[in-house]
C-alpha cells in the first residue's frame, strides 16, 4: 500500500472518529505560528494544538521571509473582512527548533539568501547556523515591519527534537500598541 492509499485509509477514520463539524475560520486561541516544514516539528502536535485553534504558516526553517509577512498581511485583510481584528489580543508565535535542515542550505548562500531576498554576500546577518540568534533576529524583522498589524503579542521559541522541549527564547512582547490599517 502507498502513502496516499494508507493516509486515505487514516481520513476515513477521521472523518469517523475525529472530525469536528462548524469550525470557525478564525483561530480559536487567537494564534498564528511561523514554524518549519520538517515532519518532526509540526506546530500542532508540539504544542498540543487542536483542530481550529492555531493557524499556522510553515516554510524552511520557520523563517520571518519577506513571504511570510505577505501572507500574515494578507491574514489580517481576512480577518478584518470576517469582522475580527488580527493583531489586539493576538499572538504570534516564531517556532524554529534545533538540527534543522536549513543548517545544511548554507553554503552555496544563493537559494537560501534568496528565500530572505536579500544579497548572498549579507546571509551571515539571518544567523541561520545559531537557531537563538535567527530567533531573535526573525523577532526583530517583525518589530520592524509595517506589514505586521499592531499589538500583535510576538514571541521566539525554540523546540529540541532530542528532548521535545520548547523554549522561549524571545518575548514575550506586544509590538506596537497603535494597530495600523490593512
Ligand atoms: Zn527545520
Amino acid at each position: 500500500m502507498g502513502a496516499i492509499e494508507n493516509l486515505s485509509e487514516r481520513n476515513t477514520h477521521f472523518a469517523k472518529h475525529h472530525f469536528t463539524p462548524g469550525l470557525k475560520i478564525a483561530p480559536q486561541l487567537k494564534t498564528l505560528v511561523i514554524g518549519c516544514v520538517d515532519p518532526r516539528v509540526d506546530p500542532a502536535h508540539i504544542i498540543g494544538a487542536a483542530l481550529g485553534e492555531i493557524a499556522v504558516i510553515r516554510n524552511i526553517g520557520g523563517r520571518v521571509t519577506p513571504d511570510v509577512l505577505a501572507e500574515i498581511a494578507l491574514l489580517a485583510m481576512l480577518s478584518s473582512t470576517l469582522g475580527g481584528a488580527l493583531g489586539p489580543g493576538w499572538d504570534l508565535i516564531v517556532l524554529q527548533h534545533t538540527d534543522c535542515g536549513i543548517l545544511r542550505l548554507q553554503d552555496p548562500p544563493d537559494k537560501l539568501a534568496a528565500m530572505f531576498d536579500i544579497e548572498p554576500a549579507t546571509l551571515d546577518e539571518k544567523h541561520v547556523g545559531d537557531p537563538r540568534a535567527a530567533i531573535k533576529t526573525d523577532i526583530a524583522t517583525l518589530r520592524h515591519s509595517t506589514l505586521i498589524p499592531g499589538a500583535f503579542r510576538v514571541s521566539g521559541v525554540l523546540y529540541d527534537v532530542e528532548t521535545g522541549r520548547t523554549e522561549i527564547v524571545d518575548g514575550p512582547e506586544v509590538l506596537r500598541l497603535d494597530p495600523i490599517d490593512v
